[in-house]
């Protein structure tokens, strides 16, 4: 499909996204390798001044010859243009247009269907999180929808397949375990009960960066958070925590909207819902037994411990392939 050709679609909520630069606690300019495409890069090269020596010294060539790559090197995996008020130097000085894709970019992820280019929010960046745990719904799409001419019957079959699985969780006039009941049912799946405690010890296994993910694993082995959701049902029946519902809500189509495209490559569609049931249940796992804490910091801790889980388990492709083959071994 030509790019030019692609209709973008995004959730709703996208418009109302704005990095909290130098206030954020968790700023993704830490933490990784920063990669730079071919036309930053040519940018990058022609910047005269001190700010374009510096950026000539900090550039690294990685790769082969044939196939070069190229990396901003800092200190302690920190952006050398990371200033000490944690600000982009590069922005400051040459505007938000000359960073790299990469920068440009995050925390959106691009998925595609057919001639859609599905663009969202991570939920690795903080400010994201927040953003996305505050709609108390499922997911809403901008753009028009799918008319499928020219795609694939793969591509129209799985867009058919989640929009089912969103109309079913709009449905507010059944309860919600009914809701998911139904869309597990009608893709010949029982609903799964989830141990925690075994997640937990299998989560603890996959390759981990923050000693604050392995406390809230350890958490998630306490017996008092096995039961999980259905005491986030109990309470919301009982009205001390009606927020409850709109979590699961806004995480479980949040999951669904950027991992189901990945099945167009592998076919795990199954695989893939049940992987967004058990990531939602984990993280509202972790919510039952922080607001048990402490009532007044709950929701802080479910867009903290959200923002982990992102960051430990969604940007690693081999703990992803890990979970998937775990649910396939212990569900299917
Ligand atoms: S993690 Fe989000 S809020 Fe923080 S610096 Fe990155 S884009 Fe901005």
């Amino acid at each position: 499909m030509e790019k030019n050709t692609l209709h973008v679609i995004m959730p709703d909520y996208m418009t109302g996204f704005q990095c909290i630069a130098g206030k954020c606690r968790h700023s993704c300019c830490i933490g990784w390798e920063i990669d730079i495409d071919e036309e930053a890069l040519r940018r990058y090269m022609s910047v005269s001044g001190q700010l374009g020596e510096k950026l000539r010294a900090k550039i690294s060539a990685d790769g082969t010859d044939d196939a070069p790559h190229f990396l901003l090197e800092g200190e302690d995996e920190r952006c050398p243009f990371l200033n000490e008020q944690n600000l982009c130097e590069l922005i400051l000085n040459l505007g938000e247009d000359s960073l790299c894709q990469i920068c440009r970019d995050h925390p959106r992820f691009r998925n595609y269907i057919g001639d859609r280019e599905e663009i969202g929010l991570g939920l690795c960046c903080e400010e994201a999180a927040r953003l996305i745990l505050r709609q108390t719904h499922p997911m809403r799409l901008t753009g028009d929808p799918a008319d499928f001419s020219g795609w694939t019957p793969e591509d129209v079959d799985l867009y058919q397949f989640r929009s089912r699985i969103f109309a079913r969780l709009e449905d507010t006039a059944l309860p919600l375990s009914e809701r998911l009941n139904a869309i597990f049912q009608e893709n010949g799946l029982p609903l799964p009960q989830i141990d925690m405690s075994r997640w937990s010890a299998f989560l603890t296994e996959l390759e981990r960066l923050d000693p604050a993910w392995d406390r809230e694993l350890a958490r998630l082995a306490e017996e008092r958070v096995s039961c999980g959701i259905s005491c986030l049902f109990a309470l919301d029946a009982a009205s001390s925590d009606p927020k409850s519902e709109g979590f699961f809500l806004a995480l479980f189509s949040y999951f669904l909207y950027r991992h189901l495209p990945a099945a167009l490559e592998d076919g795990q569609r199954e695989v893939r819902v049940l992987f967004a049931y058990i990531a939602t249940q984990i993280l509202m796992s972790l919510y039952a037994s922080h607001l048990m804490e402490d009532p007044e910091t709950g929701e802080d801790a479910l867009i903290e411990c959200a923002r982990m889980f992102s960051s430990e388990i969604e940007y690693s492709d081999e703990n992803v392939t890990r979970i998937l083959l775990e649910i396939e071994r212990v569900y299917f």
